[in-house]
């Protein structure tokens, strides 16, 4: 078996999981279910990023210790990932000892790239970052996204020479060996990195911010959060000694949203090249979700809830709306109009309606019985090719067609009469056929809607109709739309 390594990013505790990390657990749960249905061997990693001045702030405010802050919020997200059937083999958590411990270890082994400088700059707690005089200026100093001033800031930091990898980066994106995708992405980070990367401030005084890992060495600092959570995806498999690590990395994937684009085609592998190991071997990069036009906010209220919109339309019909409606390369928007109609029409009335046609004709003119079933006939060319280019709705598409074809295929076949003029042998022909294509549509959505999937296969199982009580995604009308004119 052939070992595959698979992250996701690490979302930052100091709130409710969001629909990004619903978007991004979901696409990297495809690729995991996909490759383990290829008979490989998977490591999926996902988790959470819990110290820095934010969460630290946040947890005075609600008087608790930032560690139970973490545990909160982590459970949350911990608990999204189970709604939504993701299977993730480990969760770290940047608090966990193992975490700290190897950060450290990875710390002391990047030394030689590791200095002390004087920094100053502008900083926002709220993002956790620094910010450009011409930034700061153009906000007339206050942050837009956190409606605070921005802090003057002039400390010593340690500094990662990460300028010194910049055209070893820029060489491995150029010949492939470390692909970034889509393409527009790779062109941006190409861009950096023809600018020239600069070093990076790598701690942050523990005067002002405690919560955070101990720089080894001096009690003074703590390491920048920022970047201490990228460690997780080495940490996770047990950098630098155990097996796992050996065995897995290089990553054969790490999935992230856009927002951390450059954290991730530009930092991380730096930080890996100080380290001397190998770069993964793809970064996928997602797009965001708007809500019916609308980023989401708060202050709108318009944020969605993943577990809600489980609750009442399953998780196969979740996975299904953000895997095939939300873009697989770019932004996409969210809206229960728009979920409610792929829901029904999709879902309901093609699938859901193949199936059911065929369940009810085996039923009625066979009492049940399939006999035998030919084997698949279909390639599936484009489907395996979509999943390897992380086009994800371009590979539920192709399994659409074949639903769409199985539909018109009984139309134009029209069992009914077949059964009518007596020809038994050319009905179970028919009949057989049409569960054949079932089958293979079953196949092929294992890694997107796995319960579907798994419903269909027991269905037609060994050649006898094991019929469900209830048939696949049940027409659902209306139920968000007055409940959010309500609300
Ligand atoms: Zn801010």
């Amino acid at each position: 078996m052939t070992n595959f390594y698979l992250t996701t990013s690490i979302p930052y505790i100091n709130g409710e999981p969001h629909i990004g990390f619903g978007l991004e657990v979901t696409l990297a749960d495809v690729i995991a279910r996909y490759a383990r249905q290829q008979g490989n061997n998977v490591i999926f990693t996902t988790g959470t990023d819990e110290h820095g001045g934010k969460i630290e702030e946040k947890a005075k405010e609600l008087k608790i210790t930032p560690q139970a802050l973490a545990d909160q919020n982590s459970a949350k997200f911990r608990e999204l990932a189970t709604v939504l059937d993701i299977t993730n083999d480990r969760f770290i958590r940047t608090t966990d000892k193992g975490h700290e411990q190897r950060a450290q270890i990875i710390w002391k082994n990047l030394s030689k790239d590791i200095y002390k400088a004087k920094y100053t700059g502008w900083y926002c707690v709220g993002d956790e970052a620094f910010f450009t005089e011409t930034v700061v200026k153009e906000n007339n100093g206050i942050c837009p996204a956190h409606n605070r001033p921005y802090d003057k800031i002039e400390e010593e930091n340690y500094f990662f020479r990460l300028s010194a990898y910049n055209d070893q980066i820029l060489k491995a994106l150029t010949d492939g060996s470390f692909r970034v995708v889509p393409e527009t992405k790779k062109n941006e980070v190409l861009g950096l990195l023809k600018e020239g990367l600069e070093d990076i401030s790598i701690s942050r005084p523990k005067e002002k911010i405690s919560w955070g890992i101990p720089v080894p060495g001096d009690k003074t600092q703590v390491m920048y959060v920022w970047f201490e959570a990228l460690l997780n995806y080495i940490t996770v498999l047990g950098y630098p000694e155990h097996e796992d690590f050996k065995k897995f990395w290089p990553a054969n994937v790490q999935v992230v949203g856009k927002d951390i684009t450059r954290f991730h085609a530009a930092i991380w592998p730096g930080i890996l090249l100080g380290l001397g190991i190998a770069l993964p071997k793809a970064l996928y990069v997602h797009g965001f979700v708007n809500v019916s036009g609308q980023k989401i906010s708060k202050s709108l209220g318009n944020v969605i809830n993943p577990a809600e919109i489980v609750k009442t339309y399953g998780v196969d019909a979740f996975r299904y709306f953000f895997l095939r409606h939300i873009p697989s390369y770019g932004d996409g928007d969210f809206s229960y109009e728009e979920f409610e109609r792929a829901y029904n029409n999709e879902l309901g009335n093609e699938l859901g309606n193949a199936v059911q046609r065929t369940v009810v004709m085996i039923e009625k003119f066979q009492d049940g019985v399939v006999g035998n079933i030919p084997p698949a006939e279909h390639d599936n060319a484009v489907y395996h090719q979509a999943i390897a280019d992380f086009k994800f709705d371009r590979a539920l598409d192709s399994v659409w067609e074949q639903v769409r074809g199985l539909n018109q295929f009984i139309d134009e076949q029209k069992p009914w009469t077949i059964a009518k003029e007596g020809d038994t042998e050319h009905l179970r022909e028919v009949l057989a056929s049409m569960v054949s294509d079932l089958l293979e549509i079953a196949e092929s959505l294992v890694p997107f809607l796995p319960n579907t999937a798994a419903s269909i296969k027991s269905i037609f199982a060994e050649g006898l109709l094991h019929a469900q009580k209830t048939v696949l995604f049940p027409k659902i009308e209306n139920y968000k739309t007055d409940k959010v004119e309500k609300g």
